[in-house]
């Protein structure tokens, strides 16, 4: 990719950019692309709830803290889309982690819709027991889901 180098943070020499996308844009149109090693896939549900909105805003710091050459955020709602583009990206990445708020398990169910195997769903409600409410401003302990994201990434390492 060009100006790789910006990519990556200078301090910790994690990819600081969701690259993976964009990268699986290019190859979906038959671009010349630089070869590089797939990352772990995340979707979140981001529903309407504090869990729904907590995968999403987890996830961002868990792939922040692992690198995302080591973990890419693809978009759910673009498998229900059928864009090509993130099936693809599903499809070749290193492994599929679902993260849904409540045993609704909707990215779960959304991706296997779509014929994509979810190697780990990661539900807020039953593994880490946080209650669900309808609160979007309450607080959720954002850090503990983080944590819980990272682990999940790092067994596919
Ligand atoms: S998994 Fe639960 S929180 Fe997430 S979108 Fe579905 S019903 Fe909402």
């Amino acid at each position: 990719m060009e100006n790789n180098k910006n990519l990556v943070n200078e301090q910790n020499g994690k990819a600081k950019e969701n690259w993976y996308l964009p990268y699986m844009n290019q190859k979906t149109k038959g671009e010349d692309v630089e070869e590089k090693q797939s990352p772990v896939a995340i979707f979140y549900c981001a529903g309407a709830s504090n869990v729904g909105q907590a995968t999403m805003l987890s996830a961002v710091k868990a792939a922040n803290e692992v690198g995302y050459d080591k973990a890419a955020l693809l978009c759910l709602a673009s498998i229900s889309g059928e864009l090509k583009n993130v099936t693809n990206a599903a499809k070749e990445s290193k492994a599929v982690i679902a993260v849904d708020g409540c045993p609704m398990s909707c990215a779960k169910k959304t991706l296997e819709m779509k014929n994509i195997s979810v190697d780990k769903d990661l539900i807020l409600t039953k593994d880490l027991k946080i209650s669900k409410n309808f609160d979007l401003n309450s607080s959720v302990d954002l850090e503990l889901i983080k944590d819980a994201v990272v682990s999940e990434v790092n067994k596919f390492y």
